[in-house]
């Protein structure tokens, strides 16, 4: 194999289909590596990425061309495979070396990417799959070692994802307060990243998890991963129906659809002093009377993906103990345009996996 030629599967123009070519790469300098990839995880973000940017409600979208990513764009940030070439000053990692790629790069030098926290970085955004191309590919150029996390013995297709869907279930999660077994969790959205945290939480933490979600296998899906009780969200009397269930003792609720029903569902749901966490970017504005916050004590705050450092914690859980296993749906990567429809018509079960 040619290792300094990428074919990648990008969409030329915003909400276009994706395109099969060819890129010749340079020779890795400094600290870089190439990555033969040999699974890519597609996430429901991939979509907006596609779509060219997010719903902000009230008619309103971000715009990433605004924000200057440049076409033709290569998706996919869940990204797992074999290290196939090294820069010249490239210390920890060798070749054959089997990785998952951490994609949500900063500037990679200011204080808050140092500390691992690249997703967070205030200076700039250079993320593989949507700034840089991704891993819709046979190869990927990842710019610095640092960012690759050996698997050892985990399963290629199962750790790729944890590079997003893992990560930002985890992030999302470890933001909950510790919680006694009689309390109750609220998982709003069981897609990829809603069954990834019904599962890593259920490993992890000992509160009831309540799954809400309108689609019946979701929810049956998401009670064989640990949930205790799974609710329709679209059925009238939502809400009542399932703080009754609960003993009106919902703790937290953490939102991973992100539209303007779900959060509103998550504010409805939790009791006083309750947590809301925010991590879907399905869009809309969210719109909430004042006085709630202080009569229930509210605490709302948002979650986006998580650091490298917990892309490394997530990896060394799951390498000591057996988490629930979330469905994979595996496919070819040429069949990536069917495979991002059947994610818009909601189609998928768990995560699809993309294989060059
Ligand atoms: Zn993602
Ligand atoms: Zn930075």
């Amino acid at each position: 194999m040619n290792y300094r030629c990428a074919h990648r599967w990008a969409f030329p123009k915003w909400g276009g289909e994706l395109i099969e070519h060819s890129d010749d790469l340079a020779a890795p300098a400094g600290r870089e590596v190439t990555v033969r990839v040999t699974h890519c995880g597609m996430c429901h973000s991939d979509l907006h990425v596609q779509a060219g940017g997010f719903d902000m409600g009230g008619g309103k979208l971000s715009s990433l061309e605004r924000a200057g990513t440049k076409l033709p764009v290569t998706m996919g940030h869940e990204i797992g495979g074999e290290v196939v070439e090294l820069g010249p000053d490239v210390k920890d990692v060798k070749l054959g070396d089997k990785v998952i790629v951490y994609p949500w790069l900063g500037c990679g030098e200011c204080m808050v990417c140092e500390r691992g926290d690249d997703h967070l970085c205030p200076r700039a955004s250079r993320n593989l799959g949507i700034q840089l191309p991704g891993g819709y590919a046979d190869l990927v150029r990842v710019p610095h070692e640092r960012y690759l996390v050996p698997i050892g013995k985990l399963e290629p297709a199962r750790a790729a994802t944890f590079a997003c869907a893992g990560i930002t279930a985890f992030g999302a999660i470890r933001k909950l307060d510790p919680l006694d077994a009689e309390d109750h969790v609220a998982i709003i959205g069981c897609g990829g990243v809603g069954m990834t945290a019904v599962a890593l939480y259920s490993a992890t933490a000992s509160a009831r998890i309540i799954a809400i979600d309108p689609d019946p296998a979701k929810r049956e899906a998401a009670l064989a991963h640990g949930a205790t009780m799974a609710f329709d969200p679209n059925e009238a009397g939502a809400a009542k129906t399932i703080g009754k269930a609960c003993g009106f003792n919902i703790a937290g609720a953490v939102d991973f659809v992100g539209s303007e029903s779900s959060s509103s569902l998550a504010v409805n749901l939790v009791r006083r002093t309750g947590q809301v966490i925010i991590v879907g970017l399905f869009g809309g504005e969210f719109r909430m009377p004042l006085p709630m916050f202080a009569l229930k004590s509210l605490r709302i705050s948002g979650s986006y993906v998580a650091g490298l450092h917990e892309l490394r914690d997530l990896v060394a859980l799951a390498q000591r103990a057996t988490l629930p296993q979330i469905p994979l749906d595996l496919r070819p990567l040429a069949g990536v345009n069917q495979a991002l429809d059947d994610l818009t018509k909601g189609r998928v079960v768990g995560r699809v996996v993309l294989q060059p």
